[in-house]
């Protein structure tokens, strides 16, 4: 059904990336904007690659001389150019964060920071990177997406950069700085009366009679490639190892299981040494589907309606909730929800102890990984990694209200010095109500 040619098949280099395969049944499908199994079930498409041409052409030294973004692992992203769209996406941080592990009593923690991800500090400009570079390859004029605010902010930017025609969907009632942080690059921006499920439902139509390049639909299966670097770089950034649990969010489940690809993958090649990783999920109780679906031992998942403060996160119809699910479970992890306000509390925790201003996602993780510990779920000796999937300073009405005002004072130093006085009594108070 795709009417776009491969541009230049014939010039380019040999290709590490081979077709396009049913997760279900198997099926394999052209290099084209194809994205379920249309001739047989209906499953989602993955990029299949030759993993022996792979492993002939990387090293740890070649890809470490390699440059400082997601672009160093090109022999394991689908796209072909030599001169993909590089806006200096990936290489985020991977800090030690010891004061939050001492909080928690773990000993070995760390975040991986896409809180800073560059161009528009989320971890969704590594998807949409691969994605419009590959929907330059396909001849794509146009790009799109179905978003729930950040992706919006990633398409919008990065086709700007690219110079493509860009026009984006959200639902209405997306934060501030969400709607604000996409309009700057001048695309056209479509706010739906809807919540996320509505707004994909509208894109999959609109899909099929504009000829547009859809980053998450159908250019799915080389978006959700783009993922598979936040694996690949917390193994380089660990010495070539594996962590040995990471606990990450889940939207749709995508992201979750491009970490536990990009690890295999890694294994694969011969790159870091096999080691059985746990993988633990974090959704917000507002909407949890894969993590209810997780709780009462179901293989199957149930639509449900958001209603949470991690609007990023807020996908009732997951469609890779299924693969997170049974990664989860394969690999001793779990998938945990937490409420609302403790999603304030794994905000204003990750700032108050590492100087980390994450969104409501990254809130979430934090929570859920707070109540793991609690639980006894997370080993205190193991390597534990966090991701940090977004920046606060978009969700800036998430956490208004709960963190203080500063404090007004005259232009004179008796001022400050009753100012001073009272914000140490305050705080003394609040010390005293937490050790009641
Ligand atoms: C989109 C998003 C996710 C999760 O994405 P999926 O791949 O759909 O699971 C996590 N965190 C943030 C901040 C996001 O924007
Ligand atoms: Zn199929």
């Amino acid at each position: 059904m795709t009417q776009v040619i491969e541009q230049a098949t014939s010039t380019a280099p040999q290709s590490t990336f081979t077709a396009l395969r049913c997760k279900e049944c198997g099926e394999e499908y052209s290099l084209g904007a194809n994205h379920v199994c249309e001739d047989v079930c209906f499953g989602p498409l993955e990029v299949v690659y030759d993993y022996d041409e792979i492993r002939r052409r990387v090293s740890r030294d070649a890809i470490a001389s390699g440059p400082n973004s997601i672009w160093r692992y090109k022999d394991f992203l689908p796209v072909n150019t030599d001169t993909p769209i590089d806006v200096g996406t990936g290489m985020t941080p991977l800090v030690p964060a010891n004061r939050l592990a001492r909080h928690l009593g773990l000993k070995r923690l760390y975040i991986k920071n896409d809180a800073v991800n560059m161009p528009t500090l989320s971890f969704k400009d590594r998807v949409v990177s691969v994605a419009l570079t590959r929907a330059r390859e396909l001849g794509f004029s146009t790009v799109s997406c179905a978003s729930t605010g950040n992706l919006a902010n990633s398409t919008a930017a990065i086709a700007a950069h690219a110079g493509l025609d860009c026009c984006v969907f959200i639902p209405a009632d997306l934060e501030a700085g969400k709607i604000l942080g996409t309009l700057i690059y001048g695309p056209i921006l479509m706010a739906v009366e809807g919540n996320y499920d509505q707004v994909n439902r509208l894109c999959s139509e609109v899909a099929n009679t504009h000829g547009w390049g859809f980053v998450n639909i159908n250019l799915r299966p080389y978006y959700s490639e783009g993922s598979k670097t936040l694996g690949f770089e917390v193994a380089e950034q660990l010495g070539w190892q594996l962590p040995d649990h990471i606990v990450a969010p889940l939207a749709s489940g995508s992201l979750f299981g491009k970490i536990y690809k990009g690890f295999q993958e890694f294994t694969k090649v011969g790159l870091v040494a096999d080691k059985a990783v746990r993988f633990s999920g974090a959704q917000a109780e507002g909407c949890s589907p894969i993590a209810q679906a997780f709780q009462e031992s179901r293989d199957f998942i149930s639509p449900v309606k958001p209603n949470t403060i991690a609007k990023s996160i807020a996908i009732g119809n997951p469609a890779d909730g299924v693969y997170a699910l049974d990664i989860a479970r394969k690999t001793q992890g779990t998938i945990e929800a937490v409420t609302d306000a403790e999603i304030v509390e794994g905000m204003k925790l990750l700032a108050e102890t590492e100087g980390i201003f994450t969104e409501t996602a990254g809130g979430t993780t934090i929570a859920v990984l707070k109540k793991l510990v609690e639980a006894g779920k997370v080993d205190p000796d193991e390597t534990t990694v966090a991701y940090i999937t977004g920046n606060g300073l978009k969700t800036q009405e998430a956490v208004a209200g709960y963190i203080g005002e500063p404090l007004t004072i005259e232009a004179k130093l008796d001022s400050f010095e009753r100012a001073l006085d009272r914000a140490r009594t305050l705080d003394r108070l609040e010390w005293q109500q937490i050790l009641v």
